[in-house]
């Protein structure tokens, strides 16, 4: 109770020069920091369906979702009441359960190209983990990724990394050794000629191609006809593994994520965020001879203290068994009215953008024309879209804080929640 007073009675610009101290840049990470959009953080003390409510006590239309695990809207009411009584019956216990087992058989259903899986806490640890798998199977060192797809923060991804990274200017990090990297090529994403010219040259190193099916980390961008196809067949025919990384599009885009939508089969898939439910849970799994070199079976080591945890396999699997058709259905027709809106608000307003959407996922580039690559969406005006955010957030709309990361719709948004939003960007975009 006095907690709670407290936290209503101090203000956001307090809690962040008082976390500055504390935190670097005082969050716990760093796009959580509105660097790009200029301003302090707004600091969330609840938040219920399609709204956060702040710690100045304003509500805001979120379009953040947590950047991605809400998309029932948060505070799922049958979520919330499994990780309740899981946590009655105790936090953790570091041996198997059977909710494990039912989580995996879920997911499974849902992913028919996931023979066998692991459960891991984030997904930052899923795709270094299907790196190592896919290393250790074809006995080959080389990963290929693409410019601007983010799969987290390990050493060896860290290249041409996106979103978070790209926002402050330096896509690699500082502390992460040229050796770490040397093995890491980074290709043009939707440039299926490039990447054929580089396996018809070094295919027979390459242990992994890794993947966004649709980019999430650049902003919105889908993949072109035809790339993910040939991206999985080179891989076929070369020996290599194919990795999709669905932390972001996994049941976001179908229930069965990209892999689902665009009627495809990697070797290899990641999940995180959604599958979680909002708690810390990813996945990565794939065809059961490349999983079976996971130890103890095989001799790929892998392991977590709080690896399947109970509450957040609780939190995935109500979360999982909530992924109805009407769900999607609901999904389709907010995106699908925000998107329209949002369209019309820039033609009424005569500024030049471009909005990309694919399924809940969707970004407004504050560029001219359709943006395929990394090396438009690097081409925005970034300015533009700070000016932007921070109309909107005046508005009470919670927009993500940079020009590379998708807005997140959930199901609990409702239409009047996007009716008021697109009438806040037309105010917004005509004061640009
Ligand atoms: C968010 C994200 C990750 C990293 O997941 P964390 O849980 O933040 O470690 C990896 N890949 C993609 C595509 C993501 O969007």
């Amino acid at each position: 109770m006095f907690f709670n007073t407290l936290l209503a009675m101090t203000s956001s610009e307090q809690l962040f020069k008082d976390s500055a101290l504390r935190m670097p840049g005082g969050v716990n990470s760093p796009v959580r920091a509105f660097r790009a959009v200029g301003g302090h953080p707004i600091f969330i003390a609840s938040a219920h369906g399609s709204k956060v409510t702040s710690a100045d006590g304003r509500e805001y239309i979120d379009y953040i979702g947590s950047w991605g695990p809400a998309l029932l809207g948060h505070a799922h009411a049958p979520t919330v009441k499994a990780v309740q009584a899981a946590a009655e019956r105790g936090l953790s216990y570091g041996a198997p359960t059977e909710l494990e087992l039912r989580f995996a058989e879920r997911v499974m259903e849902l992913y028919p190209s996931i023979q066998m899986m692991r459960c891991v806490s984030s997904g930052t640890e899923a795709t270094m983990s299907a790196l190592r798998v896919a290393r250790g199977f074809t006995g080959r060192d080389v990963i290929v990724k693409f410019n601007g797809a983010y799969h987290g923060h390990a050493d060896c991804l860290l290249v041409q990394a996106g979103s978070g990274a790209a926002t402050f200017g330096n896509p690699d990090s500082a502390g992460v050794p040229q050796a770490m990297v040397q093995n890491t090529l980074s290709m043009p994403y939707n440039d299926l000629s490039a990447l054929e010219g580089l396996f018809d040259e070094r295919g027979q190193e390459i242990a992994a191609v890794i993947v966004e099916p649709v980019a999430g980390n650049m902003g919105c961008v889908p993949p072109e006809p035809g790339f993910l196809e040939g991206l999985v067949s080179l891989c076929t025919d070369a020996g290599a593994v194919s990795i999709f990384d669905e932390v972001m599009t996994g049941c976001r885009l179908a229930a069965g994520g990209a892999q689902e939508r665009y009627k495809l089969k990697p070797d290899m898939t990641c999940l995180g965020k959604v599958v979680g439910g909002g708690m810390p849970l990813a996945v990565y799994g794939g065809r059961k001879e490349v999983m079976q070199c996971v130890a103890p079976s095989g001799p790929v080591y892998q392991a977590g203290t709080l690896s399947g945890n109970p509450l957040a396999v609780s939190a995935g699997l109500t979360t999982l068994n909530a992924l109805t058709p009407a769900v999607y259905a609901r999904l389709e027709a907010a995106s699908a009215r925000l998107e329209a809106g949002l369209k019309q608000a820039l033609q009424e307003t005569n500024v030049t953008a471009t909005v990309q959407r694919v399924g809940a996922m969707l970004t407004v580039f504050f560029h001219d024309g359709r943006v395929t690559s990394w090396e438009q969406a690097s081409q925005c005006d970034r300015e533009r879209f700070s000016a932007w955010h921070q109309a909107l957030l005046a508005e009470g709309i919670m927009w993500p804080p940079s020009q590379f990361e998708a807005a997140f719709i959930s199901a609990a948004h409702e239409d009047a929640d996007i009716d008021r939003t697109v009438q806040a960007a037309r105010r917004a975009l005509a004061k640009l």
